[in-house]
Parts: structure tokens; sequence; C-alpha cells
């Protein structure tokens, strides 16, 4: 059962080289079983092996190679490449006032994608992933895909998440605190389920897709009402003892300062989150605050004080937070990616110039940095990234079992 195993930890030595062998090929494309056993430093035996199983579960199939030499010989070399067709995996971003759902075959092609209006941006945790469960249904009818294609489901929500368990800490799109939310899916989602941090899914998004492709140590930091970070270490998303680590946002910057959405004081969001500048930009207008992130940078734009004074603050608050990062990981490169309108460029070279000024000096390159603006499919395609990997284990755990038996 799914519910206490958590979904790494418990893969055999055999599994674990299956999986290996599996993300491989993934990565790769199209890979030849010799270049696997080299890639994974493995002997060819347990690699053929390996891939016999990932072939008999329908994971992966045999392609012959397009020949690069139209004057090559003899017999064709036979590559293995992931099986798109055999799965369909749904990705899920939870948002404050919209559930995002994009559906992807295996290899991670998009089949489409679907964006349905959620009532209210905090809500039982049951009421929610009933929402999610109408989205789901609502995407599958758009696409014309049956509910039964869809092999797993991937759900990114903010807060603090074990996405190993499955267990919610905390989420400011959930009214309760302390959820396992693994009963919940059970209960209402047609397939295989998982839950995970959102920013960890924009680390995943760009590992696979984006700027950390082929890259070891990075970090994504995602902006938008709260502020998430995803890190990446040697390759896998590093999580914490209890899940919920990277909390880049809840890093104190201020003693007693401004309180957070997580009821606690000083932390980073309470200055550069959207709600911290609404609040802020808002000071003194009583009736007529600023609905939006849009109306702030509008007002600036035509000479509001106060509005231009916040942005600039929360610009270089942010380098400076971001500068620690440096300082501690030390990573090869930073993505950046806000959900916002685009900020003017004065604003993103202040918190530039902020992080380059807090970076301990030494002789050597920063690391790479990448700003973007986030669109929502990014999300939910690294939840579609992430599911594919979750459906594989236990796909790669169901053949081992069967293996066993
Ligand atoms: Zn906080």
């Amino acid at each position: 059962m799914m519910k206490e195993r958590t979904l790494h930890h418990d893969l055999d030595a055999r599994e674990m080289t299956r999986l290996r062998a599996f993300q491989c090929i993934r990565e790769a494309g199209q890979i030849s079983r010799t270049d696997i056993a080299k890639a994974l430093n493995s002997s060819p035996a347990t690699v053929t092996s390996a891939c016999g199983a990932l072939l008999e579960a329908g994971l992966i199939r045999d392609v012959e190679a397009e020949r690069t030499d139209a004057t090559q010989r003899g017999r064709p070399r036979v590559m293995l490449e992931v099986n798109g067709e055999a799965l369909a995996v749904a990705g899920i971003k939870v948002a404050r006032h919209a559930i995002h759902v994009t559906v992807v075959d295996f290899k991670g092609v998009e089949i489409g994608s679907h964006l349905s209006p959620l009532a209210a941006s905090c809500m039982p945790a049951e009421a929610l992933v009933m929402a999610v469960r109408q989205a789901l249904d609502d995407a599958c009818e758009k696409l014309g895909l049956s509910l039964d294609a869809v092999a797993g489901v991937a759900l990114g929500l903010p807060g603090f998440i074990n996405g190993e368990t499955g267990f919610m800490h905390w989420s400011s799109s959930v009214r309760e605190r302390n959820v396992d939310f693994m009963p919940l899916f059970a209960r209402h989602l047609p397939c295989p389920a998982f839950l995970e941090n959102d920013a960890n899914l924009v680390a995943k998004a760009e590992q696979f897709f984006g700027a950390g492709r082929g890259l070891r140590n990075f970090l994504v930091v995602t902006i938008e009402h709260g502020v998430g970070m995803g890190i990446v270490q040697d390759g896998q998303l590093y999580r914490g003892e209890r899940g919920c680590g990277a909390e880049f946002g809840h890093m104190k910057v201020q003693f007693e300062g401004a309180v957070c959405q997580c009821g606690q004081r000083g932390c980073l969001e309470a200055y550069v989150g959207d709600y911290a500048l609404i609040r802020d930009a808002s000071v003194g207008r009583q009736g007529d605050a600023y609905k939006s992130l849009t109306d702030i940078l509008d007002a600036a734009r035509a000479g509001d004080r106060l509005s231009g004074e916040v942005l600039e603050r929360a610009s270089k608050v942010l380098g400076v937070a971001l500068a620690s990062l440096v300082n501690l990981f030390d990573p090869e490169h930073i993505v950046i990616a806000r959900l916002r309108p685009r900020f003017d460029e004065a604003h993103t070279q202040a918190m530039l110039d902020a992080l380059k000024r807090n970076t301990v000096q030494v002789d050597a390159p920063l690391p790479g940095i990448t700003v973007r603006n986030l669109d929502q499919k990014m999300w939910a395609r690294g939840a579609a990234a992430h599911g594919i990997e979750r459906v594989s284990i236990l796909k790669i755990r169901a053949r081992g079992d069967q293996d066993a038996a």
C-alpha cells in the first residue's frame, strides 16, 4: 500500500537499477543499452535485465536508430526510448483563484491543458480535493481523453508539504493544518496521486525542460502571492528531514517585523510577496486600497512616490536574501521565476545589485542567474514531470512485486 510507504526509499537494489535506467533513457531521449551501462557505471548484463523488466512493464520500447551516415552497413543499432503513448499523467497546480491541469504523455509531451476557476483561495482540504477531481474530469472531457487513461495525478500546493508521504503541515490554500492527503486522494481521485510543494514542481520543470537541464546543483526561487524555493542537489530535490525544508519565504529578514501569512513575524514573504506590497503601498488610501500588483506598478509609473518606494525596497530586500542563498549554497545557477506582471528593468537591476553587493567576495564568478516570468503552465508541467517519475516508480515496484511472487 502506498500510504505508509514512502516512494523512493523502499525500492530494493534491483528496482533502483530499473528506476535509474528508466531515468537515463528519459533524459537521453534515445539511448543504447551499452550507453546506459556506461552512464550508470553498471555491467551490460545488469542493464539488459533492468531494461527487460521495463520493456515488459511497457514503460519503454525498442526503436531502430536513425542512421546518421547513409553509407553505413550492417544491422541497425537498437535503441531504447520511453513509450510515450503508454500512459498519461496529469499535473495539477492549485493557484489562488484557479486550478490548472496539464495532461502529458509518458515522455512529457503535452496532450493538452485546462483551467478551472476556484471559488475560494482557501478551502477545507476535502473540498479542495473534490474541486481537483472536478477539474480533472473537465480536463479529460475537453481533451477527449478517458479518465482510465490517466495513470497518475501530481498536485502542487504552496506551503509546508512532505512530498515523500503526502502529508501537508500547512498551506495558505487549505483551511486546516496537518492533513494527510493520501486518504482524501484515495476517496476522490480515480488513480494514484501525489502531493508536492509547488516550488519543488517548478524546480522539476526547470530540471526537465528549462534552465536546470543538465545541472547537478541549482536553486529555483518562485515569487508570487508568497515566495517559494526548490533546491536541486546532486540532481535530486532536497526536502529536509520533515519534508518542509527550503522555506526561503519564511526566512526572517526583520526581527519582530511585519506579520506573515504563516502567522510569524519578519518573514521575507511579508516584505516581497504580492500581499505585502499591496498592504504597504495602500497605507493611507483607506477604502481605496490597491487590488493587485499591476495597480501598484501602474501607480509607480504614474509618479506615485509610495508605490515606487515599496517596489524598490522589495527589490532590495529580495536581492539581499538571494545573496544569503548564494552564500549558503554556492549553487551553479539560480532561477528567479516571478508570476507577476513585468517589473520595470530598474527594479530587477536593484535586486541584482543588492545580490552582488551582499555575496561573499571570492575571485570566482557568481553563479548564473536567470530571471524569468513564470507562466502558470510551468507549475503544472513540473507537476506532470513529477507525476511521470512517481508513476514510473509505482510501475517498477509493481513489476518487482510480481517478480518476487
Ligand atoms: Zn512566514
